[in-house]
């Protein structure tokens, strides 16, 4: 047995996080042989419903499951965490100004940062999903200076998986012979999906679509299928996050398989997107890091999409900025 992993999810009583804690507590996340330990982190009117998941939790009797704890303390939270899942978020309410609703998560992801820099154990990862997440990571970076930057990431894999399915059903081939697709930019609905690369049972998915296609079906569903989502459930997608995140997490830690994935990290400069925002990349997971894909050719098609998102993560970051979050 490897010794035990301590994991945290905020927003843990959420519905992204009761979808995500079954699954972290049946292995699915760091493997059948690793224990762990999990933090349940709450607001105070949270409290009751993380409370609720704990109890189901005990009473899953799991055996990789070796503690468990809720709180609404970030530094208890925090406190030695190896992984950090930051779910919970201030949702966007009716009327609310984009600007607001940065500045309300800043006050969410400011402290989060500063109490993981302060409690945190050395090796601990970074993943957030609660939205405007690729800013709200940004701001959480921002205020933990003595962790490195890219341990700091933000959800695309959803997006990425969507994309997977997308190709899968209108080519009519198994999702899993599908790969190598980009997630580029922002969690948003400017996401651009990039299939310019990808490979559908080893042949190139560029030779098998139209640019009609992708511009006016392809990219709009990937884009706007969490809208989708919504208007058949009646409620934001919630166990495929979950699932999003679980995969993000265990190829961080395992190693990706079957090409590369999509992350939102720090941007280093890598293909024209300028340092100082959380942005979504081609990436594969070696030895414990996220790499970049070097060398991929970006057509104009591509570079039109990828900047126009990169403008937005821009806006966000200086939004935030004028407020003195980061
Ligand atoms: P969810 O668990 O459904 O969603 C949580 C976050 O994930 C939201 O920001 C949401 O963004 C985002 N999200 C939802 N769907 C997707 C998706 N498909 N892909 C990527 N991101 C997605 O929200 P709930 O309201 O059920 O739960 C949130 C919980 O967080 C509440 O219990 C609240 O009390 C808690 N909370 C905890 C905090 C803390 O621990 N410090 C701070 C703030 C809140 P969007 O709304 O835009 O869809």
């Amino acid at each position: 047995a490897h010794p035990p992993v301590t994991v945290t999810v905020t927003g843990a009583g959420g519905q992204i996080g009761y979808a995500l804690l079954f699954r972290i507590a049946a292995g699915d996340m760091l493997g059948a042989s690793t224990p762990v330990r999990l933090r349940l982190l709450e607001v105070p009117q949270g409290l009751a419903s993380a409370e609720g998941a704990a109890l189901e939790l005990q009473d899953g009797a799991f055996p990789l499951l070796e503690s468990l704890e809720v709180t609404d303390s970030p530094e208890r939270a925090f406190d030695v965490t190896n992984i950090a899942l930051l779910v919970g978020s201030r949702p966007r309410t009716a009327g609310m100004e984009r600007a607001d609703l940065l500045a309300a998560n800043g006050g969410i992801f400011g402290p989060q940062g500063a109490a993981l820099n302060a409690h945190a154990a050395d090796d601990v990862r970074v993943l957030v999903v609660g939205n405007p997440a690729n800013t709200n990571a940004l701001i959480a970076q921002q205020n933990a200076p003595d962790i490195p930057a890219d341990r700091f990431t933000a959800l695309t894999r959803l997006d990425h998986n969507r994309a997977l399915a997308q190709l899968a059903a209108k080519l009519e081939v198994p999702v899993s012979s599908v790969r190598d697709v980009t997630i580029w930019g922002n969690h948003s609905t400017t996401q651009y999906p990039d299939v310019f690369h990808a490979l559908a049972e080893e042949r190139p998915v560029r030779d098998l679509v139209d640019e009609a296609w992708l511009a006016e079906e392809f990219i709009p569903r990937v884009a706007g299928r969490g809208a989708e989502i919504i208007d058949a459930r009646g409620s934001s997608s919630a166990a495929s996050a979950a699932s999003a995140a679980i995969d993000h997490v265990r190829d961080w830690v395992h190693g990706t398989r079957n090409g590369w994935t999509s992350v939102a990290l720090p941007s280093t400069g890598a293909y024209g997107v300028p340092e100082g925002i959380v942005s979504s990349f081609p990436v594969h997971s070696i030895d414990g890091r996220w790499v970049v894909v070097e060398g991929l050719d970006v057509n104009a098609f591509s570079r039109r999409r990828i900047d126009l998102s990169v403008d937005e993560l821009l806006e966000e970051r200086a939004a935030v900025a004028a407020r003195g979050l980061l």
